[in-house]
């Protein structure tokens, strides 16, 4: 996987991840701490009144209790004189837990008149031992000391003992002051711990205290809520803002709809999770022809907005389950749900044409590349099985690959993808890859085909033919990589890599004393944009020495139909620099007669079509005899190629054709061939054999 389709992939992983739910826990942890921590501080606050309410009666307790202490019963009734006048009901129990004293009457043990008081928590210990108390017929609370003879009350203390007082509970209300008396049995260890002294506390509530206390559970609370509320409202904007993100990252920033990002995570998951495999999908890449014209002609706005027309008029053809999307410049990709090859093509030429009518003034081209999604067979029940290995990127690439072979076409058009062009597309990537590197090795050679006079048979001029040797492919014909060369923009490298290597022979055999005769070099029509090409030329042919007159440059007939001004121009300071200049394959594609009334050419080289089918034909005898006759009444030399057959040659003679190219004299053949094809000069002769 790519790293860029794994970036892909993150990001989806991050747009699917559902950040509400770590919102939300993250909102239910914070209110579940905000309660335990109101409840802990409530507690807290409650205990910490609590104690300060019943710090008093203790200490007033507990000195009573000491009093009982340090005396002795013995010493009379003064000890319990000294109690009573404390004003506080009291009792003390033996280590059985019998009432020895009551108020400083001796019970003798007696449980007479006694109720029995519920069972009490105090800080989470149970006073599992029943305390049989004479009091007012009241269910009391009790706290007991600790084994140091402290007392603490806590919350929890406090709340349950208040819930274990019964209705009868002597509470006593002071309406005026506002306050409520509870009344609460303080326990103490006496006489080493045999003994427990009772007395009866009155726990003090105020209605100040409370309403305080009360107000300040309320804020903190309320802070809490607000607390609460603040992160469900964040949540809610980072909802939203993750929804604004999600819609940006899915939007298309020309047609304002879904955008590509949207097509590949929706069209994978639709092929992916398809429940019935046998769902039979394609995936176009349909574009509007010569939109940067339409751009050029109108604005870059309106041609965005003929592409927002287009999406709508797509998507009005879908049907459920099925996509469309704007993926670049004037490419849309869709995903179309299909039964049989026919009724598709009929559902995908009706788009073209709902497309073509968008304006009734104009009718607009559109090209559409098919790429048929494959399915898989289930190899053990032999039935459609789910795909897991889709990936919409590939799928729609080859689309375009389909869409690509139109390119060159004026007509809207529908072309379907097939295997061959995943070969076709390998070769050109591989040409790319490679040019460069063969024009250093100067792994292109030159092969050589003479052109003949059909009269006497005599070599009167040669063209020079590009051949590709290469160690990683082997050899290779011009047809499978000039055209390449020509759309990648590499052919300008490549021609002067000929003129250069032409030259340089020509220079080479004129040396050797060989009788040259000039040699024509194919010059591409995209090259002839260039405005000093001439001078190029010139550069080329001078830098090897080669007298200009033995160098021909070949122009094919499209060349004609570009910058017909830059054409003419180039041609004239070619001919001023003493090249010669001629059209070949003329009468092949379009006509061009109105070419040649322009341009000042020199030579005419009838294409290889006129000679190839049945030439016996009187019409193309016709046709090439006048072709002749047209060329030789504007002074140009005429050169018939691919010529194969004896009779052909004799017609050209009688017709009066200057040179003939063909396999009936000579196939293109390598230098050391081509050689031997020349003549030397009388001088050279003369020199090689004295004698002769
Ligand atoms: P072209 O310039 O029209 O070259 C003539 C082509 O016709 C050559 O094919 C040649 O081998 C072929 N031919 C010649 N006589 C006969 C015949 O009797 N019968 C048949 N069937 N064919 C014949 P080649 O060498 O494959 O070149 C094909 C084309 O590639 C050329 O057509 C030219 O357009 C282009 N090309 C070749 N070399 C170069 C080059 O160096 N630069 C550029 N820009 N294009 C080149
Ligand atoms: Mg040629
Ligand atoms: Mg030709």
């Amino acid at each position: 996987m790519s790293q860029e389709k794994r970036r892909q992939k993150a990001k989806f992983r991050i747009l699917k991840k559902n950040k509400i739910w770590v919102t939300t826990i993250f909102c239910l942890a914070v209110t579940l701490l905000a309660m335990v921590f109101i409840s802990v501080f409530a507690s807290s606050l409650f205990t910490y009144y609590a104690n300060k309410v019943i710090l008093d009666e203790y200490d007033a307790i507990s000195y009573m209790a000491r009093i009982y202490d340090i005396n002795s019963v013995e010493e009379g009734d003064n000890i319990f004189n000294m109690l009573n006048e404390e004003g506080r009901t009291y009792y003390i129990t033996d280590n059985h837990g019998d009432i020895i004293y009551i108020n400083g009457d001796n019970t003798m043990g007696t449980s007479k008149g006694i109720v029995e008081l519920p069972t009490i928590q105090f800080d989470g210990t149970t006073v599992n031992e029943k305390v049989l108390v004479y009091v007012d017929n009241a269910t009391e609370g009790l706290l007991e000391t600790d084994e140091d003879g402290n007392v603490s009350i806590s919350a929890k203390s406090v709340l349950s003992w208040l819930y274990s007082v019964d209705q009868r509970a002597n509470i006593n209300f002071d309406t005026e002051r506002s306050t409520a008396d509870l009344p609460i049995w303080i326990s103490v260890n006496v006489k080493g711990g045999t003994q427990k002294f009772f007395g009866k506390a009155i726990f003090r509530v105020s209605m100040t205290d409370i309403m305080f206390l009360g107000a300040f559970l309320l804020a903190g609370m309320l802070l809490v809520v607000c607390v609460i509320f603040l992160m469900i409202a964040n949540m809610i904007t980072t909802m939203l803002g993750q929804r604004r993100i999600t819609n940006a990252f899915f939007t298309d920033p020309v047609t304002k709809d879904k955008n590509w990002m949207w097509f590949c995570y929706k069209g994978e998951q639709i092929l992916k999770k398809r429940k019935n495999a046998s769902r039979q999908f394609v995936i176009l890449d349909l574009v509007f022809v010569r939109y940067r014209n339409y751009c050029v002609c109108h604005s870059v706005s309106e041609g965005e907005d003929f592409l927002c027309q287009v999406n709508k008029i797509v998507k009005k053809n879908l049907k459920k389950q099925e996509l469309c999307t704007h993926y670049a410049s004037a490419n849309f990709a869709v995903l179309l749900e299909f039964s049989d090859k026919e009724s598709l093509e009929k559902r995908i030429s009706e788009i073209i044409s709902q497309l073509e009518k968008i304006d009734s003034e104009h009718k607009f081209t559109f090209h559409v590349g098919v790429f048929f999604v494959e399915r898989r067979i289930n190899p053990k029940n032999k039935k459609f099985a789910g795909r897991k290995d889709i990936n919409i990127e590939r799928e729609y690439n080859n689309a375009c690959t389909a869409r690509s072979t139109l390119e060159g076409n004026d007509d809207s058009g529908i072309a379907y993808f097939d295997t061959e062009l995943v070969e076709e597309q390998k070769w050109i990537d591989m040409v790319q890859e490679n040019q460069r590197q063969a024009v250093e090795n100067e792994e292109f050679v030159i092969h050589y085909q003479p052109k003949y006079d059909p009269k006497n048979n005599e070599l009167r001029g040669v063209e020079a033919l590009i051949r590709w040797d290469s160690p990683n492919f082997g050899f290779k014909a011009p047809t499978t990589f000039i055209p390449i060369f020509e759309k990648n923009g590499f052919i300008p490298e490549i021609d002067h890599y000929m003129i250069r290597h032409v030259a340089r022979a020509q220079k080479a055999w004129l040396d050797a004393g060989y009788k040259c005769v000039p040699a024509s070099v194919n010059v591409s029509r995209a090259h002839f944009i260039e405005k000093d090409l001439a001078e190029q030329i010139r550069d080329d042919v001078d830098s090897e020495g080669a007298p200009h007159e033995l160098i021909e440059i070949e122009l094919t007939e499209s060349a004609f139909f570009d910058d017909k001004k830059t054409m003419i121009e180039t041609i004239c300071k070619l001919k001023e620099y003493g090249f010669q200049v001629s059209m070949d394959d003329f009468g092949a594609g379009y006509s061009s007669l109105n070419s040649l009334k322009d341009m000042p050419l020199d030579v005419l080289k009838l294409d290889a079509g006129f000679f190839s089918g049945d030439f016996d034909d009187n019409r193309g005898e016709i046709v090439v005899s006048d072709t002749i006759k047209l060329a030789k009444n504007l002074n140009m030399v005429t050169v018939a190629e691919g010529v194969e057959f004896k009779e052909q040659v004799e017609f050209l003679a009688e017709q009066g054709c200057d040179m003939i190219q063909g396999y009936f004299y000579a196939r293109p053949m390598p230098a050391d061939e081509y050689i031997l094809k020349m003549e030397r000069t009388k001088a050279e002769n003369e020199i090689i054999n004295p004698e002769s």
